[in-house]
Formats: structure tokens, C-alpha cells, sequence
């Protein structure tokens, strides 16, 4: 059984998102049902809606950083009740038997990997899944979190559930914390968040960007300050410093600028995945200081809720900007120019039925 739900869709790579309605599988026994409040937009949205990767299916409903509030529950469902408010990020399922798994790393699930809020096999209905761009969504219970935030932030908890654990992951897996100092590569969706969440576990937090007109902003979201980082000078005073860099930007960069700013066993975490690949960094870089560097992809389940409780105790959101759901491509649109701060929340109120 189905219940018909509301919402945007790419229709073709080459098409503008517009409405579509579609089925959603009526709650199974451990099944949540969520009426949609808000949803972020991610660049994995755009890209994916876009076709600028590879793999697309259509139609395309995007949409991973979904708050919600709970409408029906199925009958084995013990962690929500109706009127709860919940939130759902990049992942609805996983095997749930593997290493990571059980591990609760469910993001690298090995046997089928972790199946995506949008664009990945929908385990019951078949087809794909469609994402939080609609009115309503179900997801296994094992996949929804608990939204404890005060109600009029709930627009802008909306991004903690892909930027929010895409960057609190790292930061907690490379034990950032007081007495260290933290550097954050690019301000833009993630990295703001970055600098939000390092700053909030104690350290000592620096900003890497290109544009020095960000610093005004940067030291506001709590940096001690921004490093111009084409400024050479400014660049090499800072030598040997950093305890940790998290690197929040996509494009193709040098890499070695940041690396020589590590200290002894410092790491440097990338968390974008560039089109056109990074030059290749300095082996030297690397083994005279055992420096390293990581990847890391979004979080595990319980990790996002631990995430979602962090940033409720220290009171902490995303900037975002409000965007109507028609007006999604010129969302976009700003997007890759860099024109939003720091991230856009479509409001579902907005979506005409
Ligand atoms: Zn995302
Ligand atoms: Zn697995």
C-alpha cells in the first residue's frame, strides 16, 4: 500500500527541477512516517539533479538534510511517537550485518553500501528513492534521528544532517579539542559548519579561504582568524603549527600549502571529492614530519545523533537562507557561484500541491 506524496524533481539532466508526484510505501512495522517541515540543499543535490555525476537515476527528487515531524508510526516502532520532531540525513538503510555496520559506520556499509535518502535502490517499493525536496518521506526507524532543538531553529538544524556530520565526524575522529589548533580549508557550507563545531570542542580555530573579505565573517562563526591562503607570507608563518586541517573544498587545489603547515603528526582530512584530481602532494611533506593525509565520508547513525545532541547543548545551527521550493534553481544557481551564506533551506510550506 502507498500514499501519494508532493514534491520536485529533476526530470533529465538537462530539464529544471518542477513538480512530481510519486508513491511512498505506507509504514511497515519498523517504519516513521515524517511530514516534511524543511530541507536543506547540498551541492551533492545539484550535482546529482544535474547529471554532473555519474549515475543519475530519473526523475531525480534531491534532498539529504530533512527535519520532519512524525505522522504515523508502524507497529514495532519503540524510539518515536507521532508529533515528534525527527530529522533524516544522507542514508535510509544499510545491511546492517557488516564490519562497519556493526560498527555503527553504516556510511561504509561493505556488502551493498549504504543505500542513499535519494537516488539509491528503495529496498521495498523497488526503483529509486526519492529524497526530501516532497511533503512527506518513511524511513526505517534505525535511520531517523531525534531533533531535540528549541522549534524556531528547526529551518536551520536542517544542514547539521549532511554538513553538520560531514565535518563533525572528522573533527571527532581526529580527537580535536582544547589546546589544539585546528584549521578549516574553505568557507562555505561545510566549512562554516567546520569552524562552528571546532571552535565548540575548544580549539583553537583558523580559516583558510581565498577571499580575505571573509574574515569579518570567519572570526563571527568563531576563528581566530583567516589565512589568506594565497598569501605566501601569511601562508609560511604559520609553518608547522596545525594539530589538524580539515579541507572542505571540492575543487582540484595544491595540497602541499596545507600540509607544510601541519605539525609532527598532524593530519589533514579532505572531505570533497574533486572532479579533476588534487596535483599529487609532496612525499617529503609527508615522511620527514609522518604527517598524513585522510578522508572521511558524513557519519554513522549514532554518531549523527550524538552530532545533532552536541550542537543542541552548545547551541548551535547552520546560517542559512530561506529559498521558496519553486525558486530551487535559482537556489542553485547562487550556489555555484558561492553566492549563499552559508546554506539555503527550502521550506516545505512553501510547496504547491
Ligand atoms: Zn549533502
Ligand atoms: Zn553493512
Amino acid at each position: 500500500m502507498t500514499t501519494t506524496a508532493h514534491g520536485y524533481a529533476a526530470p533529465s539532466a538537462d530539464a529544471p527541477l518542477a513538480p512530481f508526484s510519486f508513491e511512498r510505501r505506507d509504514p511497515q512495522p519498523d517504519d516513521v512516517a515524517i511530514d516534511i517541515l524543511f530541507c536543506g540543499v547540498c551541492h551533492s543535490d545539484l550535482h546529482t539533479a544535474r547529471g554532473e555525476w555519474p549515475g543519475t537515476l530519473y526523475p531525480c527528487v534531491p534532498g539529504h538534510e530533512i527535519v520532519g515531524r512524525v505522522r504515523a508510526v508502524g507497529s514495532d516502532v519503540t524510539k518515536f511517537a507521532v508529533g515528534d520532531v525527527v530529522g533524516v540525513g544522507c542514508m535510509v538503510d544499510s545491511c546492517g550485518h557488516c564490519a562497519s555496520c556493526a560498527d555503527g559506520e553504516e556510511q561504509y556499509c561493505e556488502t551493498t553500501g549504504f543505500v542513499g535518502t535519494y537516488n539509491g535502490p528503495d529496498p521495498v517499493l523497488g526503483g529509486h528513492t526519492f529524497g526530501g525536496y516532497s511533503d512527506q518521506i518513511v524511513v526505517k526507524q534505525g535511520f531517523v534521528l531525534k531533533i531535540g532543538h528549541d522549534e524556531k531553529d528547526l529551518a536551520a538544524v536542517a544542514p547539521l544532517l549532511c554538513a553538520g556530520i560531514t565535518t563533525y565526524s572528522p573533527l571527532k575522529h581526529w580527537k580535536v579539542g582544547p589546546g589544539q589548533k585546528v584549521g578549516i580549508v574553505g568557507l562555505g557550507g561545510l566549512g562554516h559548519m567546520g569552524v562552528k563545531i571546532a571552535a565548540a570542542m575548544g580549539a583553537e580555530v583558523h580559516v583558510f579561504s581565498t577571499s580575505p573579505n571573509k574574515r569579518e565573517d570567519a572570526i563571527r562563526l568563531g576563528a581566530r582568524d583567516l589565512i589568506v591562503s594565497k598569501d605566501e607570507d601569511a601562508m609560511a608563518a604559520h609553518t608547522g603549527t596545525f594539530d589538524f586541517i580539515l579541507n572542505t573544498v571540492a575543487a582540484s587545489h595544491n595540497l602541499d600549502q596545507f600540509l607544510m603547515l601541519l605539525k609532527r603528526d598532524g593530519t589533514m582530512t579532505l572531505v570533497g571529492v574533486p572532479e579533476e584530481p588534487h596535483p599529487s602532494p609532496s612525499v617529503g611533506a609527508l615522511v620527514f614530519k609522518r604527517r598524513a593525509i585522510a578522508g572521511s565520508l558524513i557519519g554513522g547513525i549514532a554518531e549523527t545523533q550524538e552530532m545533532l545532541d552536541f550542537c543542541r547543548d552548545h547551541g548551535l545551527v547552520a546560517d542559512i537562507e530561506m529559498l521558496a521550493m519553486k525558486d530551487v534553481e535559482q537556489g542553485y544557481d547562487r550556489m555555484q557561484k558561492s553566492d549563499v551564506k552559508y546554506r539555503f533551506v527550502i521550506d516545505m510550506a512553501t510547496l504547491e500541491k
